[in-house]
């Protein structure tokens, strides 16, 4: 990372950790990974009209430990759009940043190149970490779409990530309501501009621990499934009670070899399977996976 961008974000990491040392020591949440990579991007965006491609144009992450919640470390890179390098005056005050930045930027390959050497450098294996993001947007189709229109082969971690509003929803209950609404209902206070990246990330962060010391699992819960549809042979044979059932019930009465009951989730991946549901062993986590092969096509 440039030394410019370096020293940027150790002055708005020496800022995190004097407000959150204290409250970090008191973090003791179940930990399915090592740390977290908080990330917040913006893009290339028009007032009132779609823009394609949606370019990346900031890359922020924000890396927290994934027992004590801390802060710390802080990467960002400014990123150079190569579809509309010129930004509209819309996406430059929403977001703070200006043309010199995104001028001086990076190629969104060369972003994620200097992003998981910081990564490496912060000790954080990378099977070890987990992206954490408010919303799907970010890595389901900013990063994804972006990385497939010009071939970009992403780090695997970006495959998976915790949507911190689906865990934020299951203590405060769901509703409508922006990152820095759910800061402030979260009892924090918002720090920085809001739809800088960067400060987005941090407060995101913020929230990720703060929701770690209410005792919340941190767990994915997005990802990209690449299945192949198994051929005839190779398909499990249904119980006789999974076919009595109709669909909905069939999670909650139906076991896997395992003898537990069985999960549901569904291909996310562009192709003839997307969309379309699957059955899986009812032990599978993020971590370990699928402890028996039980697998099912739901249609
Ligand atoms: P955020 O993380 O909320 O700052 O938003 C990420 C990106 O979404 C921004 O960089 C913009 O590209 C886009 N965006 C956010 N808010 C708006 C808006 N009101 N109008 C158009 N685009 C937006
Ligand atoms: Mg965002
Ligand atoms: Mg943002």
């Amino acid at each position: 990372m440039p030394p410019c961008l370096r020293s940027a974000a150790d002055a708005t990491l020496s800022l995190i950790r004097h407000r959150h040392r204290s409250m970090a020591s008191r973090v003791s949440p179940p930990c399915l990974f090592d740390y977290y990579v908080v990330v917040d991007f913006e893009a290339t965006c028009e007032k009132d009209a779609r823009i394609y491609p949606q370019e990346v144009i900031e890359f922020p992450a924000v890396l927290v430990h994934g027992v004590t919640g801390e802060l710390l470390s802080a990467f960002r890179t400014y990123v150079r759009p190569r579809y509309h390098p010129i930004l509209s005056a819309f996406c430059r005050e929403l977001t703070g940043i200006t043309q010199e930045d995104v001028d001086g930027g990076v190629d969104l390959a060369d972003a994620l190149v200097l992003h998981d050497a910081w990564l490496v450098a912060a000790g954080a294996a990378r099977d070890r970490v987990a992206v954490v993001t408010w919303g799907d947007w970010d890595c389901r189709t900013l990063l994804d779409n972006e990385c497939a229109l010009k071939e970009i082969v992403k780090p695997f971690y970006f495959e998976r990530w915790v949507n911190l509003r689906v865990l934020f929803e299951s203590v405060f209950g769901a509703r409508r309501r922006n990152l820095q609404e759910a800061v402030q209902e979260a009892g924090l206070r918002w720090d920085g501009r809001a739809h800088c990246g960067l400060d987005d990330a941090r407060n995101t962060a913020c929230l990720l621990a703060d929701l770690m010391r209410r005792g919340v699992t941190i767990s994915i819960t997005g990802m990209f499934t690449v299945l192949m549809a198994p051929k005839e042979d190779e398909v499990p044979q249904p119980s006789l009670q999974l076919l009595a059932q109709p669909l909905p019930q069939m999670s909650s009465h139906c076991h896997c070899y395992c003898g537990i009951p069985i999960k549901i989730d569904m291909v996310m991946t562009l192709g003839p399977m997307q969309g379309q549901y699957f059955y899986i062993c009812g032990n599978w986590t993020p971590e370990f996976g699928a402890i028996c092969p039980f697998f099912l096509w739901a249609a």
